[in-house]
């Protein structure tokens, strides 16, 4: 048996995807047009990825500056947001090049993007990340943290707070995460009452290919989803 090529096999799920999105938009009573499907490709080849932009995909993201800056210049127009852990000694090489970093997690970070930023003439939109799990091995603020950190960064110039990211602990059944999504979903309201300086809060990022769907019904409206899209990560 040969194994399934990551175009077939998104082939074959892209448009299920698609459905299921619709499906909890509207269940959270909005539609398809709400939620951003941002394809997570990283270890995906550009071919791949450029097949998927074609047939529809509209936003990626990467999680490897080098991964990223290799690719680049091999890909079709699309939206690129930058997804991944980030140095504070990469942010230069990537800032002309993503319209969106989802990884914010420090103040420090924030401070170096927007000093970037100046350099390169632009307002570059950011979103925390928030470790809403509480887990030792993940980045990102605490959940008693956040408020205290976005006040603080929406002093920065050049940056703009969009809204919140989280990657909550893996899940051993579903609806395991439904607690830390509803949360999120909370922590995005409360941040966007602040009306901060600087900031315009609208995305709230969460939910991936084992639960997206829960992610959607309890508010998010962008997903980044990989595996479902591209199948099983292959590491070289
Ligand atoms: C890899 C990755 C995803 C996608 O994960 P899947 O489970 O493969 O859908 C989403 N967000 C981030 C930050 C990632 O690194």
């Amino acid at each position: 048996m040969t194994e399934k090529s990551s175009v077939e096999i998104f082939e074959e799920n892209f448009a299920q995807i698609k459905k299921n999105i619709k499906i909890a938009a509207e269940k959270s009573g909005r539609s398809e047009k709400d939620i951003i499907l941002l394809a997570a490709t990283k270890t995906v080849d550009c071919e791949t990825i450029n097949y998927a932009i074609n047939a529809g995909v509209k936003y990626i993201g990467e999680n490897r500056v080098q991964e990223f800056l290799s690719k680049k210049d091999s890909l079709c127009e699309c939206h690129r947001h930058f997804i991944g852990h980030l140095q504070t000694n990469k942010v230069k090489d990537i800032i002309e090049h993503v319209e969106l970093i989802h990884s914010v997690d420090s103040v420090r970070l924030a401070r170096e993007i927007s000093k970037q930023s100046i350099k390169h003439n632009k307002t570059m939109d950011i979103l925390l990340e928030v470790n809403i799990g509480a887990e030792e091995s993940k980045s990102g603020f605490l959940e008693e943290e956040l408020i205290l950190a976005a006040e603080e960064i929406s002093k920065l110039p050049s940056i703009r707070i969009r809204g919140l990211m989280a990657i909550p602990p893996v899940m051993e059944s579903e609806g395991d995460n439904d607690k830390y999504f509803i949360k999120m979903k909370k922590l995005f309201i409360d941040i966007g009452s602040k009306k901060m300086d600087n900031s315009s809060i609208d995305i709230l990022s969460m939910g991936m290919s084992d639960d997206y769907v829960a992610a959607i019904e309890a508010g998010s409206n962008l997903v980044r989803i990989g595996t479902a899209l591209f199948g099983k990560r292959i590491y070289k």
